[in-house]
This record gives C-alpha cells, sequence and structure tokens, in this order.
C-alpha cells in the first residue's frame, strides 16, 4: 500500500463544515483512509493555506466541443444549431474528437474538476482520452432519429447501447457508461421504447436532455396531452439511475414526479443564459426533493469548462428565478457540484470520508480575490475561480501538482487542438 497525505491545510467536510486536517489517501484502493490527524503517509501533497475539496463533477458535457470553442456565438438554440453546430460536428473525424476530449480533459484537471458526464459520437477515443487523463466519467454516444430512415436510425441506437456494453467498467472502473438518446423531441417513441428496455437489460442508465427550451416542451403537450417528464417516466427513462439535463422549463407536477422516481437533473446555468434558453427553477426543484447536480454543457455554449463559474452562475440564476436573494444560497451551489454530481453521475465521489474515492481538489486561498475569508463556501461559490486550484487528485492518483498537469502533455494537446480545429472550420466553411 503506498499512500498520500494532503497535509498542512483546511479539509471541506460533507455537511460543508471547514477545520484544519489532513487527508491520507491509499494510492492502491484509490479511496481516502483516514481525515483528522493522520499518519505521515509515503508522499505529501502541500496544502498549506489552501482548502481540500472535493473533485467537481461536470454532470453534462460534450467534451470534444472544446474545438469549436468560439466557432459560433450569439445565436438562439436552433439557429446555432442548425447553422453552424451541426454542419462543422459532421466534419470532426475520430482524431478530431480525441484532440477535442484531451484538450478539455486538461482543463478540467487545470480548474478541479475530476469526474464528467459526456454525451457524443466515437465515445471509443474519449474513452481511452479518460483512462489516459485519470479522472472519472460517465460515457454514451449520443443518439439523433430525426430526419433518419429506420436504418439509420436503429444503427444509432444500436451504437449508443453497444458502446455502453463494451465501455462500462474500463480504465480500471473509472469509465462507466449510459444510454443517451438526445432528447425526447429528437429521438422518436418507437425507438426510446425498444432501447430504454436494452439500457435496462444491460444495466446502465439514461441519460438525455429535457425541456431546455419552450420549443421542446410545447410540441410534446400540444401533441400527447402531457408534460414532457411525464412522457419520459412513460418510457421508463426516469428512474434513479437515470439523469437528464437542463430540466429549464419544468413545473410543480414534474418535480414531484422526479423526486419521487428519484432522477437527477443537472443544471447547466450558463449555457441556459447564453442560449437564451430560460431560468431553471432550481431552487423549487431542490424543494421538491430533486437531486440536482451541475453541467457546463458543450464549449461552445458556455465557453469554457470550468466549474468555479457554474457555481457562481447557479447561485446567481438561482435567486433571479425564484425572484428571491435567499434562494440557491453558496452551500447549494457547491453541494450540486459535488455530492449531487457524484449522486447524479452514480459515483461514491464527492465528500471527503473515510472509504469514498480519493477524487479531490486543493484550493490555494492566498489569492488577494479570496482575501480575507470569513466564510471558505461562500469563497467557493461567489469569488474562486478554476484558476485557484493547485492541485488535482482522483482515484488517488496526482493529476495536477501545484499547477503543472501530471497526466498530460498540455503544450502538446494545445498545438494539437489548435490546428485541428482550424482544419475542421476550413473544410465546415
Ligand atoms: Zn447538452
Amino acid at each position: 500500500m503506498t499512500t498520500l497525505r494532503i497535509a498542512g491545510g483546511r479539509v471541506l467536510h460533507p455537511d460543508l463544515s471547514v477545520s484544519e486536517a489532513d487527508v491520507l489517501v491509499d494510492q492502491h484502493s484509490g479511496e481516502v483512509l483516514d481525515v483528522g490527524e493522520t499518519e505521515p503517509g509515503d508522499e505529501r501533497l502541500d496544502a498549506e493555506e489552501s482548502l481540500v475539496m472535493p473533485g467537481l463533477v461536470n454532470a453534462h458535457c460534450h467534451a470534444a466541443m472544446t474545438l469549436l470553442r468560439g466557432y459560433a456565438d450569439d445565436k438562439p438554440l436552433d439557429a446555432w444549431l442548425q447553422e453552424d453546430i451541426w454542419p462543422a460536428e459532421g466534419e470532426l473525424t475520430e482524431g478530431d474528437v480525441r484532440a477535442g476530449a484531451e484538450l478539455a480533459l486538461v482543463e478540467m484537471i487545470r480548474t478541479g474538476t475530476t469526474a464528467f458526464a459526456d454525451m457524443y459520437f466515437h465515445v471509443p477515443e474519449i474513452a481511452e482520452a479518460v483512462e489516459e487523463a485519470g479522472v472519472r466519467a460517465r460515457l454514451g454516444h449520443g443518439v439523433v432519429t430525426v430526419g433518419k430512415d429506420d436504418g439509420d436510425a436503429y444503427r444509432d441506437n444500436d451504437e449508443s447501447i453497444e458502446v455502453a456494453r463494451e465501455y462500462d467498467g474500463v480504465a480500471g472502473g473509472r469509465v462507466k457508461t449510459a444510454y443517451m438518446p438526445h432528447s425526447l423531441t429528437t429521438v422518436g417513441e418507437e425507438y426510446l421504447r425498444e432501447f430504454v428496455g436494452k439500457a435496462r437489460e444491460y444495466d446502465v442508465p439514461v441519460h438525455f436532455h429535457a425541456n431546455e427550451t419552450r420549443d421542446e416542451v410545447d410540441p410534446i403537450v400540444d401533441e400527447r396531452g402531457e408534460r414532457p417528464i411525464e412522457y419520459a417516466d412513460d418510457l421508463g427513462m426516469v428512474t434513479d439511475e437515470d439523469f437528464l439535463a437542463h430540466g429549464v422549463h419544468t413545473d410543480e407536477t414534474e418535480h414531484e414526479l422526479l423526486a419521487a422516481r428519484g432522477a437527477s437533473v443537472v443544471h447547466c446555468p450558463a449555457s441556459n443564459m447564453k442560449l437564451a434558453s430560460g431560468m431553471a427553477p432550481v431552487q423549487a426543484m431542490r424543494d421538491a426533493g430533486v437531486n440536482v447536480a451541475l453541467g457546463t454543457d458543450g464549449a461552445a455554449s458556455n465557453n469554457d469548462l470550468d466549474l468555479f463559474d457554474e457555481l457562481r452562475d447557479a447561485a446567481m440564476l438561482g435567486k433571479l428565478a425564484a425572484d428571491d436573494a435567499a434562494a440557491v444560497p453558496a452551500e447549494a451551489a457547491v453541494e450540486m457540484a459535488t455530492a449531487g454530481g457524484a449522486e447524479a453521475l452514480g459515483f461514491d465521489s464527492g465528500r471527503i470520508e473515510e472509504g469514498v474515492n480519493a477524487d479531490l481538489a486543493v484550493v490555494d486561498f492566498s489569492a488577494p480575490h479570496l482575501t480575507p475569508v470569513h466564510d471558505y463556501v461562500s469563497h467557493l461559490a461567489y469569488a474562486a475561480t478554476g484558476g485557484d486550484v493547485r492541485h488535482t487528485v482522483c482515484d488517488g492518483e496526482v493529476l495536477m501538482r501545484d499547477r503543472e498537469v501530471q497526466t498530460l502533455d498540455e503544450a502538446a494537446i494545445r498545438e494539437h487542438a489548435e490546428s485541428r480545429a482550424a482544419a475542421v472550420a476550413e473544410r465546415a466553411e
């Protein structure tokens, strides 16, 4: 057994209290062994003037979209997808997806994210990049059947199920999978009925976009006379394993249903603001008992993968949505980005205690913008940025030490992504 002691700092505990403590990690099992006055440990990671917190969880993302960061902005969702994003994505090769995913992983590790959920294509490339990077992920192949003939629609669904079966548990268990139909309006009912059943058979969860815009809700209500989450529930895709992105235009009935089933909602405030999708009723969802996580969505609609921005946006937008400055307090935002995210993705992470996965971020509190410290949790939500993360640890392995990424070659990845992105833009013209 090799042990790592993260020493000399303060620790954010599961109840969000903070105290001076060390964290001892078993690097072989990847779990936290002890929190407090621990044994010395074989290796030491300095945490002086720093806060050791659970690694952040980005519960909804399209990692390889980093290649399209800043490619098209300032348009409504529909026009943005159809005129810019889908044509450019149509040009992405396996190598491009790999390059974009690696760039995303460098950005995540630098900003303290240790787990993420990803919906995209060329998933085997993404799984390999995750294995190399050392983070934890729930990956899936995104399915769209609108505009496809039956054969193509079946192939797309089959690929999503096959990838989920084949890659679940790879990278020493750090990679998990899900069946990922894009949304309730972009995948036909007959396919959802059949393939959600297959996901259950193979014991993988379902992840999809839901209630993101009004344009996505109205057709379902008009055609079926029921709310989208009720429709999804009829299809069996709202179980306690499943998680859906956005939930912007959801009502009380849907919140009660989500809470009763135990499904999670991934709130993506920056994407919702940028695409003017609306304000998710996060406080109302939490009050109803729904587990809410945070996600950045793709880098083309954010435009970064820094979850500290999401923490702040969630707390701010939650207040506007509820018309109440007491809504979505700092504690709620921090909880959503850590324990809430881990619960949504089904990982035993998101809190620092004995026996839990050692997925951690060490945040440097010595910067002027984090001085003085009246309240650590307030700073995490309102004042810290991803650039304040000093060390990132996942599964007991140090992925970044003193702001140097250890597992990936950052300079080479940046250069490669730059040239790949330029070529994609040229082909998409
Ligand atoms: Zn998305």
